[in-house]
């Protein structure tokens, strides 16, 4: 079978491989969509470290499982969870299950960008197999893994209904907190992004106002619509300079929260001062668990959610390294899917 494989920094290379074996346990699943995540570019780049599996963001449709499996079939439809907490530790009693040091310990075989991969019984046992309902399609699947994410995030965010709350970053998981929020808040919600298209989605789905953070000063705009400042900005791009937008617009009082992934080492350089006299809170929210991937396939299958709108584009498997090129690059694309 195919297979996309991070071979060193910046080489994306796509290889021929052996199916994956199933042991105990096992599942064995035909890969039908896998989104390409800013955090795989990432990995390709080798801002988050050496190496690194490629591909988290899977739907398919069940192969085989192994013999003592019996909550699935061959032929069920599936999203799958590659990262699984223990469900036991200290951590994870505080329902913190995403620092679990348990929870990046396993992954979907050999990757997402595969014809097919190996979902280990560790996954499987957890509840990391879900069944994807028939009124989503499989690309949709993809997007439950992010879409995840985001609910995890506004959740931790404590948005309160009257909240304005800007969005820094309108890629795939901004455009869904814009959506989710519009659940959330009667207040203004508010979009910055650098690429036209993506303020013009941010609207289409729900954003009061959007702004181009090129042309116009983001938090001179955010006070002119709010008047003391925005309650929280959640920062959903891995540039960490997006900070600045964040704490120029935030009220006193208001809440910071960041989401996409910095790279190893980002650092950024913070007014103490500011933060402590104007009683900022800084939050962080990574990754998400079964519990949000099932909220959001809920939320989808009640049109709560738009995800459709959000997939601008699709390569072969065999043409992953130039997906990964055009994810990288292109000024137009919002969510990037690989297919078989
Ligand atoms: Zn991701
Ligand atoms: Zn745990």
């Amino acid at each position: 079978m195919l297979a996309c494989f991070l071979d060193a920094p910046k080489k994306v290379r796509v290889k021929d491989v052996p199916i994956p074996n199933l042991t105990p346990g096992d599942i064995l699943v035909r890969m039908e969509a896998s989104g390409i995540c800013g955090t795989d570019l990432e990995k390709i780049e080798g801002q988050l470290g050496p190496g690194g599996i490629l591909g988290h963001e899977v739907s398919g449709t069940i192969e085989r499982v192994a013999k003592d499996v019996t909550r699935y079939k061959p032929g069920d439809r599936v999203v799958a969870h590659h990262h699984v907490p223990c469900y036991q530790c200290v951590d994870c009693s505080r329902g913190d299950f995403t620092l679990c040091t348990e929870f990046k310990e396993t992954n979907i075989d050999p990757c997402g960008f595969a014809e097919y991969f190996r979902v280990p019984q560790y996954n499987v046992a957890r509840g990391a197999v879900i069944p994807l309902p028939p009124e989503l399609s499989f690309e949709e699947g993809a997007m439950i893994e992010p879409t995840a994410c985001c609910i995890r995030a506004v959740r931790r965010a404590h948005v309160q209904e009257a909240d304005n709350v800007l969005v820094v970053g309108l890629g795939p998981t901004g455009l869904t907190q814009i959506q989710l929020l519009r659940h959330a808040t009667t207040g203004k919600i508010i979009g910055s992004d650098i690429i036209d298209a993506r303020l013009k989605l941010g609207e289409k789905l729900g954003a009061d106002e959007t702004i181009n953070a090129l042309t116009e000063d983001v938090p001179a705009h955010v006070r002119k619509v709010t008047g003391e400042g925005i309650d929280l900005a959640i920062v959903s791009t891995g540039n960490e300079k997006a900070l600045n937008q964040a704490f120029s617009s935030v009220r006193k009082g208001g809440r910071i929260l960041l989401f996409g992934a910095p790279s190893r080492e980002a650092s950024y350089q913070l007014n103490v001062s500011d933060l402590f006299t104007r009683q900022i809170t800084l939050l962080s929210s990574y990754s998400c668990v079964e519990a949000e991937m099932e909220e959001a396939i809920r939320l989808v299958s009640k049109k709560e959610l738009d995800l459709k709108s959000l997939i601008s584009n699709r390569f072969k498997l065999r043409d992953s390294e130039k997906a990964m090129e055009f994810a990288k690059t292109s000024k137009t694309a919002i969510k990037t899917i690989i297919v078989p």
